[in-house]
């Protein structure tokens, strides 16, 4: 029997309608054959009202109550799902991460999965039932329950398709797919239909939100292939799968697309003192305070001082810019920093071992008189760190210069 894991994000469960329409969906892949292991997110905006209640009794909630209180959430819709099953006279069983075997460990609000013990899961789909499994949770060491952070569920449910030896995994989403750009901004994004995982991970990571960049990560790692699709719809959506088109990488003239990112601040520490060590100083006490920095420059050094730059997202912003103003003084150099900052990237693996599109991503942002900031490049992706005002421009130029709804993806 061929095994497929489907997941379906909170806004494909928002309502009691919503969760009536997945239970359709998940009954005509059961009877269609499928063994089926449905991952399931808490309904519509549930995780964000429990923080914010969280935050109205507690000024510090603790973490190990966040994740209990937070893990409640996915509960609900499992248990809800399985009896919307049933009511379709489905056999089904809802499972919370710690029942389905899930083992995290880590910290609490960002645990990773250490091992998964498939067996129970095993056992009732051998008795052709359904398994709904809790997104976004495990168990610990202690026996209590953790979280993989926000966003989690998708890594559950790639992980769960690793696991289980699935033929696929199936992400249900509201939006048909991946696009060449978010289509609110150009209208003529075109939906890929295809996509290596290593395309994906740096379009996940740089701004695409349709898929946690951790679960498109551990699918490439185990070899799963997961499909991204619309659970409103019957559309193909787009295929994610570890480059399929390897005899292509060197011919192909193009890229996949373009991705944003508005949650960019810059913070620059101006005439500091260099010598070895000075990076370790500015950046283990931002890794010890958990500030997560996306784009490092340091500029070259002049009469022993130099100007370092870096990005964050703007929640650690005013974190940043203290913990530098910190490391500065001593090292005689001052602290600048702009809040309000955006990110643009053009990525692709056509542009592996192809020099020329980073030249004219420039030419295309520079002819719109866009200002750069800063700049990163990696094998298949060049990203702008531009103000925040002119994302929406760049992306718009970017696809047409790039001649992206044009061509066949
Ligand atoms: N419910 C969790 C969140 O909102 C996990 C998820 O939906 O993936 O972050
Ligand atoms: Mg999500």
């Amino acid at each position: 029997m061929g095994i497929v894991v489907q997941k379906y994000g909170g806004s494909s469960v928002a309502t009691a309608e919503h969760i009536m329409a997945v239970a359709e969906r998940v009954k005509r892949g059961h009877e269609g054959g499928l063994g089926l292991v449905v991952v399931v997110s808490a309904m519509g905006k549930t995780t964000d009202r429990l923080l914010a209640l969280a935050g109205e009794v507690s000024r510090e909630p603790s973490p190990r109550e966040i994740d209990q209180l937070l893990s409640t959430g996915e509960r609900q819709s499992v248990a809800l799902l399985a009896m919307a099953l049933h009511d379709q006279g489905i056999p089904a069983t809802s499972l919370t991460g710690p029942q389905a075997g899930m083992k995290i460990t880590g910290r609490y609000g960002s645990g990773i999965i250490s091992e998964i013990h498939p067996e129970r899961m095993r056992g009732l789909l051998a008795e052709r039932q359904v398994v709904i499994v809790a997104g976004f949770q495990g168990m610990n060491a202690l026996g209590d329950v953790m979280t993989l952070g926000r966003g989690g569920s998708d890594t559950t449910a790639v992980a769960l398709a690793a696991a289980l030896h699935a033929d696929r995994c199936e992400i249900y989403t509201d939006v048909e797919g991946i696009y060449t750009a978010d289509p609110r901004i150009v209208p003529k994004a075109r939906r890929i239909p295809e996509v290596s995982s290593a395309e994906m991970a740096e379009m996940a990571w740089r701004g695409a939100k349709v898929m946690h960049p951790r679960a498109v990560e551990l699918g490439a790692l185990y070899g799963v292939e997961i499909h991204v699709r619309s659970s409103f719809g019957e559309g193909p959506g787009t295929i994610i799968r570890k480059d399929k088109d390897m005899e292509r990488l060197e011919t192909r003239e193009t890229i996949a697309g373009i991705v944003h990112d508005l949650d960019v601040s810059r913070v620059t520490l101006t005439g500091i003192k260099t010598g070895p060590g000075t990076m370790s100083r500015i950046f283990t006490p931002l890794a010890e305070a958990g500030v997560s920095v996306d784009v490092i420059v340091e500029s070259a050094p002049k009469e022993g001082s130099s100007d370092v730059a870096f990005t964050v997202s703007r929640g650690e912003f005013a974190e940043a810019r203290r913990i530098a103003g910190e490391v500065a003084e001593p090292l005689g150099g001052e602290v600048e920093g702009e809040e309000e900052l955006g990110k643009v990237s053009v990525v692709g693996t056509g542009m592996l071992n192809r020099p020329g599109y980073a030249a004219k991503m420039f030419d295309s942002l520079g002819q719109a008189e866009i200002p750069i900031r800063m700049v990163s490049t990696s094998e298949i992706q060049v990203t702008c760190i531009i103000p925040a005002t002119r994302v929406e421009e760049a992306v718009r130029r970017l696809h047409e210069d790039f001649e992206l709804e044009e061509r066949d993806v």
